[in-house]
């Protein structure tokens, strides 16, 4: 069984081919065209008919078209309220899609819900867990018996602003400070790392030795190297992440949590703070909980928009 997928992220849009048993038959990337989401969509669209073609197939040879969106979504309704990173506002997504393409089964989930979801289908999960993507953000999903929870405004799981700073906050995006998104995220690593070569200019000749970035990438290459400093900026994000995720474990009292998004290629930098975040602060019936990285691996966001078709066509 094969579904279309579309995983529109705030900087690039990946739309894939992708069977019911994680593999991608083909796949097509473009930068998102924050300006004009018609123009974006249509090119999704034909990106999308050209995998088809190229396998010989059409459209009657998929089950649906899953689309992620990086926003605040009505799944059911199939709207898109808004969309922060390009100010798309009330877009009928569903509807959009079916005229242009004629196709039925088009589902459209908030990213990191559907990624939430991709772990049901394509992963082991118990079915009381966390998705916790860290990124250039950080964002959250929760799944209770195997159902997500949306809350009143469909903004539960926002994990990202939970506080985990009050004595020396960093300002976050959402315009407050201390939030574990200001304090943790990539972003932050990245200004930890800049702030550490602005500190200490025998970095900037570690970064010519080894053609690196100076951003997170570049910190974790050095951290591997046992670089003193950089294992401290991974361990500083450990213990932020660990603050937040072990709030969330003791309202929640999830059995894994996982982690993807960037930052999750650095896991073996960050989890044994987490870990040790997690056993000091929660009660032990809920410091049993598993943190670890997800199933899906570098692709998740884009199977996870598969697994949308798959979810509610079995
Ligand atoms: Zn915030």
């Amino acid at each position: 069984m094969l579904a279309a997928a579309m995983d529109i992220g705030g900087t690039k849009t990946i739309i894939a081919l992708v069977d019911n048993k994680g593999s991608i038959i083909n796949k097509r990337q473009i930068k998102t065209n924050t300006y004009d989401y018609k123009a974006h969509f249509d090119c999704c669209i034909k990106l999308m008919e050209e995998c088809l073609s190229e396998h010989f197939l059409n459209k009657q040879d998929i089950l649906g078209l899953g689309i992620n969106l990086p926003g605040m979504v009505n799944s059911t309704s199939g709207l898109l309220y808004h969309a922060p990173f390009a100010g798309w506002r009330n877009v009928k997504v569903i509807d959009y899609f079916s005229k242009q393409t004629g196709l039925k089964n088009i589902y459209i989930e908030n990213d990191v819900n559907s990624c939430a979801e991709g772990e049901m289908f394509f992963g082991n999960t118990s079915g009381n867990f966390l998705w916790i993507t860290v990124s250039t953000g950080i964002g959250g999903a929760v799944v209770v018996n195997n159902k997500l929870i949306f809350g009143e405004n469909n903004c539960a799981g926002e994990i990202g602003h939970v506080k985990v700073e009050y004595e020396n906050p960093r300002k976050c995006s959402c315009g407050q400070f201390g939030c574990t998104e200001a304090q943790a995220s990539g972003t932050a690593i990245n200004t930890l790392f800049k702030e550490l070569i602005h500190k200490d200019s025998s970095y900037i000749d570690k970064l010519k030795q080894f053609d690196l970035n100076p951003d997170a990438s570049g910190c974790a290459f050095l951290a591997r190297l046992k670089d003193e400093e950089c294992i401290k900026i991974f361990k500083t994000c450990g213990l932020y992440l660990g603050r937040a995720l072990s709030t969330a474990a003791n309202l929640l009292n999830p059995k894994e949590i996982f982690i993807g998004g960037g930052v999750s290629l650095s896991f073996d930098l960050i989890i044994d703070e987490i870990q040790k975040q997690i056993k000091e602060n929660t009660i032990p019936q809920c410091s049993v909980v598993t943190v670890k990285p997800t199933a899906l691996g570098y692709e998740a966001a884009l199977l996870a928009a598969a697994s949308l078709v798959f979810r509610r066509n079995k």
